[in-house]
Order: C-alpha cells, then sequence, then structure tokens
C-alpha cells in the first residue's frame, strides 16, 4: 500500500509528472556503443558540477562504488573505510567477493568522520606480510552528518602523504553542498573519484554517476560491464537525472527545513531522546524496543510510516510536505505528552 507519509527513506520518492514527461520525450541510443546522446550530455554535465575530467552512469550507488573499489584495487590491496559506511557494511562485501580487496573497517566517529590519526596508524607498511593499502574511502554525508571542507582537505592530504587514493561515497553529496552553501566541486575537489547517488533525496527513480579522471573512468567502464551495469538505451534514467538536477537540487533545503523542525519539537519531549539531526535525517530514540513498536503502529494508523524500534529513522524527502511534517509533529506531541 502507498504510505501517505513515507518517512523510512529518502528512496522511497515518486517521480513528479516533469519528469516522467522529460523520461518520455529524451533521444536515446545504445549506450553500450556510446550512442546515448541523453547519457553522454548528463555525464558531460555531472563530471563539470563534481570538476572532474569525466563520469560514468551506473543503475545503483551500490554498484558505482563496487566498480571505484575495483578501478582503484587489484586483488591482494586494501581499502581504509568506516566500519559503518556503506561501502564497507552494507555491499554485501562485494568488494572483497568480486575483487578480492581487503577492508581495513575503522570506527566512525559521532560526526561521521573518521580518526585521522587512526587511520595513519592503520595504514600498512609495504611488508610482506601485509595487504597492500591502497585506498581510503570516505562517506558524505554519513548518517545525514556532513563531513566539513577542512575535514575533506585533510584526509586528502593525508592520503597524499601515504600514497593513498581517495574515494568518497557521496551518496548524499548534495544535502552536504547544500547545507554547507557551497557548489559540488568545493567539496570534491580533493577526491579522486566520488559517487553520487540521484535515486535518493534528488528524486530519480534510479541512477547513481561516478565522477574521476579519464583513466580511472576507462578503468570504471570496464568494470561496469563486468559487473553488467552496461545498459543500452539509458537516456530514460539519464533524463530523470537531468530532470532533478534542473529541479530537485535548490529544494534541498526545505528537506533540511522540516527535518530540523521534527527534530525541534522531539528535543521538546521528555520522553524521546533525539540522537541526531543534520540535513535530511533525524535519529531519535525511544525508551525500549516495545515503545518503538507501540509507537510505530500509532504512526502506521495516521498513514505515517517509519523505520525501527527502540532507534528509529526520519528522513525528509520531495514526498513530504510542510503539512506532512506537521502531522508528524503532532503525532509526536500527541503520544508522547503525558
Ligand atoms: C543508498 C546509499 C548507497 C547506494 O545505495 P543503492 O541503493 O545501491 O543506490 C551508497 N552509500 C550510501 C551512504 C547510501 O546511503
Amino acid at each position: 500500500m502507498f504510505a501517505m507519509i513515507d518517512l523510512r527513506s529518502d528512496t522511497t520518492t515518486q517521480p513528479s509528472e516533469g519528469m516522467r514527461r522529460r523520461m518520455a520525450g529524451a533521444p536515446v541510443g545504445d549506450d553500450v556503443f556510446g550512442d546515448d546522446p541523453t547519457v553522454n550530455s548528463l555525464q558531460e554535465r555531472v563530471a563539470n558540477l563534481a570538476g572532474k575530467d569525466a563520469a560514468l552512469l551506473l543503475p545503483s550507488g551500490t554498484q558505482s562504488n563496487l566498480v571505484a573499489l575495483l578501478s582503484h584495487c587489484q586483488r591482494g590491496e586494501e581499502y581504509l573505510v568506516g566500519q559503518d559506511y556503506h561501502t564497507y557494511l552494507y555491499e554485501a562485501g562485494g568488494a572483497a567477493v568480486f575483487g578480492s580487496i581487503q577492508p581495513q573497517p575503522i570506527p566512525v566517529s559521532a560526526d561521521g568522520t573518521l580518526d585521522l590519526e587512526l587511520v595513519q596508524s592503520l595504514i600498512k607498511p609495504d611488508d610482506p606480510h601485509f595487504a597492500l593499502s591502497k585506498l581510503l574511502v570516505l562517506e558524505n554525508t554519513h548518517n545525514g552528518k556532513v563531513l566539513g571542507l577542512d575535514y575533506m582537505a585533510q584526509a586528502s592530504a593525508l592520503a597524499q602523504r601515504h600514497g593513498l587514493s581517495l574515494h568518497l561515497d557521496g551518496a548524499r553529496i548534495f544535502n552536504a553542498a547544500t547545507e554547507l552553501g557551497v557548489e559540488l566541486k568545493e567539496i570534491v575537489g580533493d577526491v579522486d573519484s566520488v559517487s553520487i547517488c540521484f535515486s535518493k533525496g534528488l528524486g530519480a527513480p534510479v541512477g547513481s554517476l561516478l565522477c574521476g579522471s579519464d583513466e580511472f573512468i576507462a578503468a570504471a567502464k570496464r568494470w561496469r560491464k563486468m559487473a553488467g551495469g552496461g545498459l543500452r538505451q539509458a537516456g530514460v534514467l539519464a533524463a530523470a537525472i537531468d530532470y532533478a538536477l534542473d529541479h530537485h537540487v535548490d529544494r534541498l533545503k526545505s528537506d533540511h527545513a522540516n527535518a530540523k523542525r521534527i527534530a525541534e519539537a522531539v528535543s521538546g519531549l521528555d520522553a524521546v531522546t533525539l540522537l541526531s539531526n543534520q540535513t535530511n535525517m533525524v535519529f531519535i530514540e525511544l525508551a525500549d524496543e516495545d515503545t518503538g513498536a507501540q509507537f510505530g503502529q500509532f504512526l502506521a494508523e495516521r498513514g505515517i510510516k517509519a523505520l525501527g524500534g527502540k532507534r528509529m529513522r526520519l528522513v525528509a524527502h520531495l514526498g513530504i510536505s510542510e503539512q506532512d511534517t506537521d502531522a508528524v509533529i503532532a503525532s509526536l506531541q500527541e503520544y508522547f505528552t503525558p
């Protein structure tokens, strides 16, 4: 059933009428032959926005990150990564399975960053006992939290000092750019590659773009083919992403405002703890699992869907209006005000 107010994820958006029209009218060709004009112009557009040589359209963020890892690391090499980051925890071990690439997981700090001293201490010396440390992977935003420009620069400097490449899982990088009030290329200027999801808050049905140097993207194109991600008339998907860039980037700030209003309402309630709120995400903690289940049921009866039990994640996106936000706040207050 279609929930009226779906706070589970920013992946639950529906393509708008305008987006569907743009898709229907898109000129297309066989993209495996490089013949799809809509894909070609989108890749050029996104590469320019990211300040990189080239970009490649992939079906999902998971495949985009996998292809990035495979392009950066050979068999027996290692990537250093946050142990709660998507590229370690939520991609089914793909880099290990398909690439024989060893992860070096690192605890993620409360602000979503990796402690760079800890990262440095875990980079392996060139010694036959060890896998070869090759790549550092960051995630921005992580659980909605923004990694700032200074941190990105410091991480990049560390990677360079140790001969590592730097990949950014920027699934929600436009949320970070919106929050920081900067252009995309300012945040990703120091990374070697960045993967951007358009099927999250930007509201396209499918698609991620991986950006990097010409040489990197040429390697990624071969890995994408191997992973089964070479698509034919992919312009219908590229058109949706192009539309999202025209219409859905500037509006991200209203998602952030809606999330902030929910967080502020939670702060006024004794029975609920606000764990974090940045960009479009709110994490809350309830007394116990039972309370979570009962509150989830209470929300469901009001047409509101949310993920979790004791800990709950509430995500604002383009399917959540200001009035929807009012309804969520009213439900929180009704349930938790003694
Ligand atoms: C959603 C997400 C991805 C990619 O997920 P797909 O569902 O495969 O597109 C990658 N990294 C992060 C942080 C994400 O939230």
